[in-house]
């Protein structure tokens, strides 16, 4: 049974700290940060400066450390009053315990660990600023108290629970890094349709930006009614399910989302690709009429890929266009239909033929849901994991060689870093024109496979027989390296999903399958095809689909 913990008001991740010795980056990487997730960004020591008027070696030297101290928390717990935020607090902001504990109850806490050289470097420029290491009267001396104010709060600065390491890594890196480890996303590449939120007034306003939040945490279920709070969503809210999903989630979101003060219907779909039609869009239509959900109310999918895409489409069309969030349930959706804006549906004549771009507001993913997800669609959605590697993350492919125990245990990092890869490629395309296509890797086979079976296969597992078949083209037409497709294929058999076209599908059917595609998309059938672990070469044309062959 899934834990899901209750969260206070303010927890989850919507205020993030940044802290670590002086010159470790904190302000640089904090506006970075604060900029990717569309966040304000506050300066803890500048805040202070311009309250005080003063610089803070005229206050050191006016008030001493002490009565700096006194300042620095009193400015402290009026930022945990804050919403929304990216925090740099000053190197010795959190040595008081009382300080470290009201933070540590407000958000997250990313420490940086520079090495004792790294910061003496970046310190070089400005240590007169930073009183704890200036000393006009000798030449060294601030570089031996940067040392030795290292070496004194070393155990303390080690203390926390996300050291980030930066060593030869660019600003940029780094962030991306600390996003990951968050499981803190922002989407921006799609304009949104629906309603701009209005600002909140006075200091905790966030602009309120275009596109949405992504966010991973174990517990996250939990914080649903607090993010419909700070995104200003309206209700009505409709909150769509299967009846597999149901059992086990549907009642304590209903109770996250009334406790925040909404009022919230469920609509319950019966479980399954099958179910992935328009008269399941129609009958999600009618429920939305019949509860009264306005045009700023909102739809909430609570579910698989099957859940999210027909309440998302629903939600796209219906009075055209409400506001909608998505909370997935399946390592597949989590992974890669969550993330996008595809919404749709399937026809009789085949799969997702109709559809809508329509961004959500809010994706919330919980790993903690995924314990009553069965084996066999956890296992299928380690195929897109595994994709994600090969697309984009060599050490995330790395960390799938590990075996079924290893990942099982580990899912919440491999989720956050699956998720990274494809935020990454969207942002860089978001209507997909172009490197987009990467995401195909695996898919030119994978899906003719899928359809040859007559979808026997679940879409992981057909995506798994692809990538290897997709790797050993692509050695074979001299773009990967030599050796590639085995290495994918062992890590693949490896946690039990297939690898191999089985015999009883014909290659001629799956020539043909992908033939049809090819007419779908305008005569060219185009791989993307990997090159090596983490780099894909899209828009690769094969002249010669014999060469599928084994
Ligand atoms: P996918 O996300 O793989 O595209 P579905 O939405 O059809 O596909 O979900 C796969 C199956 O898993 C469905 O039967 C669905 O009801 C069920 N399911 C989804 N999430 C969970 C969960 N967290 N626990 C148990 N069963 C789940
Ligand atoms: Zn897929």
């Amino acid at each position: 049974m899934a834990r899901v913990s209750k969260h206070q008001a303010g927890a989850g991740s919507n205020l993030i700290f940044l802290y670590g010795p002086p010159a470790s980056g904190k302000s640089t990487l904090g506006e970075l940060l604060a900029d990717n997730l569309a966040l304000p960004f506050v300066d803890l020591d500048q805040r202070i400066e311009v309250e005080t008027n003063l610089t803070i070696p005229e206050i050191f030297a006016k008030e001493g450390e002490e009565g700096f101290r006194r300042l620095e928390k009193t400015l402290l717990k009026e930022t945990l009053n804050l919403g929304w935020g990216v925090v740099a607090l000053g190197g010795g902001a959190l040595l008081d315990p009382e300080s470290r504990s009201l933070v540590e109850q407000a958000g997250a806490v990313i420490c940086l660990a520079p090495s004792p050289e790294e910061l003496l470097e970046r310190a070089g420029t400005t240590s007169t600023e930073r009183p704890l290491i200036a000393d006009s009267s000798q030449e060294n001396a601030s570089s031996e108290k940067l040392i030795d104010l290292l070496n004194r709060r070393e155990s303390h600065y080690a203390s926390f629970a996300h050291p980030v390491d930066s060593i030869s890594k660019s600003p940029e890196e780094v962030v991306w890094e600390i996003q990951i480890q968050l499981g803190a996303f922002h989407l921006r590449g799609m304009a949104n349709s629906g309603f701009r939120a209005p600002a909140a007034g006075g200091d905790s306003a966030r602009p309120h930006p275009l596109g949405y939040d992504v966010r991973v945490s174990n517990g996250a279920l939990g914080e649903v009614g607090i993010w419909l709070e700070q995104l200003e969503l309206k209700g009505p809210i409709a909150l769509v399910t299967d009846e597999n999903v149901a059992p086990f989630y549907l009642s304590r979101t209903l109770e996250f989302i009334q406790e925040a003060g909404f009022t919230v219907q469920p609509v319950v779909i019966p479980p399954g690709e099958a179910a992935k039609s328009i008269d399941t869009v129609s009958y999600l239509w009618g429920q939305f009429l019949e509860m009264g959900l306005e045009r700023r109310g909102t739809a909430i999918a609570l579910g698989g890929g099957v859940v999210g895409d027909l309440a998302g489409f629903a939600a796209a069309t219906y009075k055209r266009g409400v506001r909608w969030v998505n909370l997935p349930t399946t390592l597949l959706a989590m992974v890669d239909a969550s993330l996008g804006g595809k919404t749709g549906a399937d026809l009789p004549q085949g799969k997702n033929l109709v559809g809508a771009f329509h961004a959500p507001q809010l994706v919330l993913t919980d790993p903690e849901t995924l314990d009553t997800l069965p084996q066999e669609e956890l296992r299928s959605g380690i195929a897109e994991v595994i994709k994600a590697g090969i697309i984009g993350d060599a050490t995330l492919f790395e960390r799938c060689t590990q075996g079924w125990q290893e990942i099982e245990s580990n899912l919440g990092e491999l989720i956050r870093r699956a998720m990274a890869v494809k935020v990454e490629v969207i942002e860089a395309d978001p209507y997909e024109g172009g490197v987009r296509e990467s995401l195909n890797l695996g898919h030119t086979i994978g899906h003719a496979v899928e359809v040859v079976s007559n979808y026997e296969l679940r879409h992981g597992e057909a995506v798994a027989i692809g990538t290897v078949a997709e790797a050993r083209l692509s050695e074979k037409i001299g773009v990967a390296e030599n050796g590639l497709a085995d290495q994918i294929e062992i890590v693949c058999s490896q946690i039990g999903l297939p690898v191999e076209i089985p015999e009883e599908l014909s290659a001629d059917e799956i020539i043909k399958a992908i033939q049809m595609d090819k007419k779908l998309a305008a005569g060219r059938v185009r791989f993307s095809l990997p090159v090596k672990i983490g780099e894909v070469q899209t828009g690769i044309e094969v002249e010669d689909l014999n060469l599928i062959r084994l």
